[in-house]
């Protein structure tokens, strides 16, 4: 699975990005509610000029890729509980289960995202809420059956697997190839639309010289 940002601007319709900044302390499982929309498609929908709705999220992820289109430091509306401080939409990183294509990798490539997380911030799955704990919406639906959240229960279980078992490798950027005048010179990593790659492959490949000055942490590149 590949995770990468692609933000959505902070003038984004309907202020689905308020940019309020937010020390998240739970995270907030749902599902899209759309049979047939990916990930990019979900992504693409925060900033489609026909979408009216005043509702947003952190992460999506598909049975390919999660994308994060809002900082994990900032609010998202997703919790449908208001704005309130200390309510979900103030406090909680909002992750969207995609229900399209194959359900069963998605759901291992959710619970290997969540785990990571938890795992970063030093967390137990004692932090993850459905969306149905804020406001009472059956939400991740996918998970409730039969008057029961029983696929909720085995998806902590299958969090709190990969958590003690150490398997939530997860690659950050899109791997990319950096070529200078036609010829590669390095490989690169691409994140929220920008590079990243060695400053010297590229600089050397151009002709300059490049000099790392370790008591200012700067990169000079002269040519
Ligand atoms: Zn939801």
């Amino acid at each position: 699975m590949i995770y990468r940002k692609d933000y959505i601007p902070s003038k984004t319709a309907c202020n689905r990005r308020p940019a309020l900044a937010m020390t998240a302390t739970t995270i907030t499982i749902h599902n899209t509610g759309n049979p047939s929309s990916t990930a990019a498609n979900e992504r693409s929908w925060l900033t489609n000029d026909t979408n009216n709705r005043q509702a947003s999220f952190h992460i999506v992820v598909d049975s390919k890729e999660a994308i994060e289109c809002i900082p994990l430091t900032e609010n998202a509306w997703h919790a449908g509980d208001g704005s309130k401080v200390g309510s979900g939409n103030r406090s909680s990183i909002g992750v969207e289960i995609c229900e399209s294509g194959d359900y069963a990798k998605t759901l291992d490539n959710a619970a290997t995202l969540v785990a990571s997380m938890l795992k970063e911030r030093g967390w137990g799955v004692d932090r993850l809420r459905r969306h149905f704990d804020w406001s009472g919406k059956i939400c991740p639906h996918l998970m409730y059956g039969s008057g029961k959240w029983t696929g909720w229960t085995a998806f902590k279980n299958m969090v709190d697997y990969k958590l003690k078992t150490g398997g939530v490798a997860v690659n950050k950027g899109v791997k990319v190839t950096v070529n200078v005048n036609g010829k590669k010179v390095a490989d690169g990593v691409l994140d929220n639309g920008t590079t990243y790659t060695p400053a010297r492959a590229v600089a050397e490949a151009l002709g300059a010289t490049v000099v790392y000055d370790a008591e200012t942490k700067t990169v000079n590149i002269t040519k």
